[in-house]
């Protein structure tokens, strides 16, 4: 007989096979696996007090912690589906994800109860504020340990759930408009897991320390995988090199998932300090596009193997990985590093096409450009409350990813560009990718972002927004001419403006979609 494929056999499995050994090492204190359980079960019957049936909506709003991860079981164990949020996000954004995602009870940190204090008044369906890491009961909101110390830690009866049913709503970054909520089922983030821990080698030995966010798809997706084998989870609040050394050291952490602007971060810090290359630390996995030598850095320098992946919170999130094949081994380094730069090819349980406007595959050689859709075990059941763009992005059984790519004789993709964000200029397609990369080879520049502008002649030209570093000058023309040296004429971009900041998203991408307002109206 199968049983159906939900999260909550990753725990059962860790209890009963490893249930002394630390499942979680925290800021404050360290839980085995029993003393995991434990909690989870208190959660359950707290959580059933509160009157949660299944279906219903929690939302987490905390940094990586304990309460976090022990929130996944508890909230699954009631049948309820967790929505976790973003934590760099303002008061209105959180009055807008609490109400559209119909949340009953908010779970939030002591130190980010601030950001929802203003909006409390406006909540249309929270019943119920819960604060972690508060000694005492608040007038809006109660202690979560003494809340949590109320109930026993007898094994909880289970809500009976299908592989089908939804286990998250997560919304998305909002990087080229407002974010959506994307439902993922228990079955996709099951076969997720499988998936990704094959591809990563994850094993019992592996101690991980959470540095990506686990209210992201990028943060939360790992915790499944690490629990089913037993691994060690190390939490930290606050993302800072020092502190992330250190952790290393201390545990003899073997693994991390991070954000590229986060592992350039520790290689300036590990270069200015003399961190010795730790022996333990197996490797590190990120997403976005690294250059080639960034990739020779950190393995030179950290000493990490790199992996590159690629996904969207769509999937749950992983669908690629780069890792190097057998055929390939023979290659110098060299040849090696530029393979592990591109988005790479397929994990197990996904199908992945490139595909042109009419949905047929462009060529595989490298350089036509189409768009990545893909089918896979993790592709969400769709937006939330949000029928017309679930049915924009899931076309003819295929995610389309909004993502335009090449892809190789040996199936490797490399991201050229968002589809958003190409600029279209005479019947050329322009990465603007391409010549931001360019205009960052310039010393005097911090940050550049290039857009498409209207063109009486050409339809779109690039126009460049970039911020300079303190002290710094150039000029309008100086900057055209840096790229014009550098690239074909038509990339280069026609008109430049200086700007002290870009906008961003809270995860740090740049939101060029407000940049083009100024140019295109609210039709960017
Ligand atoms: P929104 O959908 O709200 O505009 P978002 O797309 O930034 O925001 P996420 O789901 O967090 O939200 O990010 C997924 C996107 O990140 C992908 O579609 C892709 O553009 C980018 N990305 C992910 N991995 C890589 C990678 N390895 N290389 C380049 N880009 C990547
Ligand atoms: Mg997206």
């Amino acid at each position: 007989m199968h049983v159906p494929l939900v999260l909550l056999d990753f725990l059962d499995r860790a209890v009963e096979l490893y249930r002394e050994k630390p499942a979680i090492i925290g800021e404050k204190r360290t839980l085995t696996y029993q003393q995991l359980n434990e909690r989870v079960q208190q959660l359950s019957h707290g959580l059933t007090e509160l009157g949660i049936n299944k279906g219903d909506k929690i939302a987490y709003l905390a940094p990586n912690s304990e309460e976090m991860l022990e929130g996944f079981y508890g909230v699954f164990q009631v049948g309820a589906v967790m929505t976790s949020l973003n934590t760099r996000l303002k008061p209105e954004d959180y009055l807008f994800i609490l109400n559209h995602s119909e949340s009953q009870v908010l779970f939030v940190d002591h130190e980010l109860f601030p950001l929802v204090k203003p909006i409390l008044d406006k909540l249309e369906t929270v019943k119920k504020i819960i604060i972690h890491g508060a000694d005492e009961d608040h007038e809006k909101g109660q202690s979560y340990e003494r809340w949590l110390s109320q109930f026993p830690t007898t094994t909880f009866d289970r809500v009976p759930l299908e592989e089908t049913d939804l286990a998250n709503i997560l919304y998305t970054s909002g990087t080229t408009g407002n974010p959506k909520g994307v439902m993922l089922t228990h079955r996709s983030n099951y076969l997720h897991a499988l998936t990704t821990q094959h591809h990563l080698r994850v094993s019992d030995q592996d101690k991980l320390i959470h540095i990506l966010p686990m209210f992201h798809v990028n943060g939360w997706g790992s915790p499944f995988y690490y629990t089913a084998n037993g691994a060690t989870q190390v939490m930290l609040r606050k993302i800072d090199p020092k502190a992330i050394f250190d952790k290393i050291e201390e545990n003899n952490v073997t693994v991390a998932h991070m954000a590229p602007t986060v592992l350039n971060m520790l290689l300036e810090y590990a270069k200015q300090e003399n961190v010795p290359k730790n022996k333990n630390m197996r490797v590190v996995i990120a997403g976005s596009a690294p250059p080639p030598a960034f990739v020779t850095r950190v393995e030179e320098e950290l000493g990490w193997e790199f992996i590159q992946v690629y996904g969207m919170t769509e999937t749950s999130p992983l669908v690629t990985t780069s890792q190097i094949r057998s055929e390939q081994q023979s290659l110098d380094d060299a040849a090696k590093a530029r393979l592990k730069a591109k988005t790479g090819y397929a994990m197990i349980g996904s199908k992945l096409r490139v595909v042109n406007e009419y949905g047929e595959p462009v060529v595989a050689d490298g350089k036509s450009i189409g768009e990545i859709v893909v089918r896979a075990n993790g592709v969400m059941e769709g937006y939330w409350k949000n029928p017309d763009a679930t049915n924009e992005t899931i076309r003819e059984g295929w995610l389309h990813t909004g993502d335009m790519a090449t892809v190789d004789e040996n199936g490797y993709m490399e991201i050229v560009d968002r589809k958003k964000d190409v600029i279209i200029s005479g019947g050329e397609n322009i990465s603007s990718i391409e010549v931001e990369g360019v205009l960052y080879e310039h010393p005097a520049v911090l940050e550049a972002a290039v857009i498409a502008v209207p063109h009486e002649k050409w339809g779109e030209v690039p126009h460049a927004v970039v911020v300079l570093r303190e002290g710094e000058q150039l000029t309008e023309e100086e900057v055209i001419q840096f790229a014009r040296r550098k690239m074909a004429h038509f990339k280069a971009p026609k008109s430049v403006v200086f700007a002290e900041a870009l906008p961003k998203t809270a995860s740090g991408k740049i939101q060029k979609v407000q940049i083009r307002k100024e140019y295109w109206g609210d039709g960017a």
